[in-house]
């Protein structure tokens, strides 16, 4: 048992998140984190490679110019319009900060990334999360209006379910007077980007990343969109912090790696497309499963609890992620790897739902 004699009060009483697992004593097919089964861009490691030198001796250039012009051009926005973090999830916890105040709540789809209850608590505002539709589709009217800020996963997590720009629309005029935050880190598999709405819409914030379409989880880039003023914001938090969040490796590449436009298209491509086998095969096994723009799909087998199944594809060498939360308790969220690793993860399903 941990002495918390010296924690500050505040960490006493912190839930942290807690991240998918990352094994280290067996070699697992790991469909857990919505990791990209794929090796990052061959332009992008070769700029790592060539920015690994002597040029490590200096600090990064904290604005993280290059990168943001590259994601500017590709966007069809100002540099200014861009900001860059440790990893998306470094991104919404400064927005958090920047954008929401204690005395108003934060709303949320009630299933929805795990990490924004974590942030509302951690700063010491109030979250209100709205039930979902019985399809599991996002609350969209219970988001709009009264709140203190929105925050929405587009597709959600760990639904997979994508909403349109006239829902994204809706928010933002429905809550003009707080920003909404649209997370966009599996936008990339078949949802439609917000990015165009932003020289609409002074308060929309949309938040990408390079660790699921750019296969580059292990490099934690992340980056916001957004009005200019948004991006000074989120400035001011990360100065109050640290100045120096993504190191001269991971700007280099990160920015090669946006640049790649042809391997991005054939990486999502291919992901798609085992997605779309994925599901149809385990429909015909009898599962059920939501329409996915991402890059998982969630799934559940009537009559078998997910817990079960989770267990059981891990004695079998299969990691999925399945949460102990009544509303989902039922279902799995399911990473999609290569042919090769749906194959497997197939027909372990198959014996499974078939023993029971
Ligand atoms: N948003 C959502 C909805 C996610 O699922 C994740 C990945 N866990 C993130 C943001 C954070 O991704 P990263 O910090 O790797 O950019």
């Amino acid at each position: 048992m941990t002495n918390k004699k010296f924690w500050s009060k505040r960490i006493v009483s912190a839930v942290p998140y807690v991240p998918g697992e990352q094994p280290r004593d067996r070699k697992f097919i790991k469909l857990n984190t919505n990791e990209c089964p794929y090796p990052p861009s061959p332009k992008a490691l070769e700029a790592i490679r060539a920015a690994a030198g002597e040029g490590l001796r200096l600090y990064p250039d904290p604005e993280c110019l290059e990168l943001r012009r590259a994601i500017a051009r590709r966007e069809g926005l100002t540099p200014e319009q861009v900001f860059c973090g440790n990893g998306s999830d470094e991104v919404l916890a400064f927005a958090f900060q920047a954008f929401f105040d204690p005395d108003r709540e934060v709303v949320f789809p009630r299933i929805t990334y795990s990490f924004y209850p974590v942030y509302t608590d951690y700063f010491g505002l109030r979250r209100r999360e709205v039930p979902m539709n019985p399809d599991f589709s996002d609350p969209v009217e219970a988001l709009c209006g009264r709140s203190g800020g929105v925050v929405l996963a587009n597709p959600n997590a760990p639904t997979g379910i994508a909403v349109g720009l006239d829902v994204v629309e809706k928010l933002l005029n429905a809550n003009p007077d707080v920003v909404v935050v649209v997370d966009e880190a599996y936008v990339d598999f078949g949802a439609q980007s917000s990015v165009g709405l932003i020289d609409r819409y002074p308060n929309l914030l949309v938040i990408q990343t390079t660790s699921k379409s750019r296969a580059l989880a292990g490099l934690r880039v992340g980056w916001a969109m957004g009005n200019e003023d948004l991006i000074a914001g989120l400035r001011c938090v990360r100065d109050s912090i640290n100045s120096y969040t993504v190191d001269r490796l991971a700007q280099t590449g990160a920015a090669a790696a946006v640049e790649d436009e042809g391997y991005f298209q054939e990486i999502t491509g291919k992901i798609q497309a085992t997605r779309t086998r994925t599901a149809e095969r385990l429909t015909q096994l009898g599962f059920r499963v939501l329409p996915s723009g991402a890059n998982f799909v969630f799934a559940s087998f009537p009559g078998i609890p997910g817990k079960a199944l989770l267990d059981g594809l891990r004695e079998r060498g299969i990691l999925v992620r399945w949460w102990d939360k009544p509303e989902i308790a039922d279902w799995l969220r399911i990473s999609i790897g290569t042919d090769g690793d749906m194959e497997a993860l197939c027909a372990a399903l198959e014996t499974l739902v078939k023993q029971e």
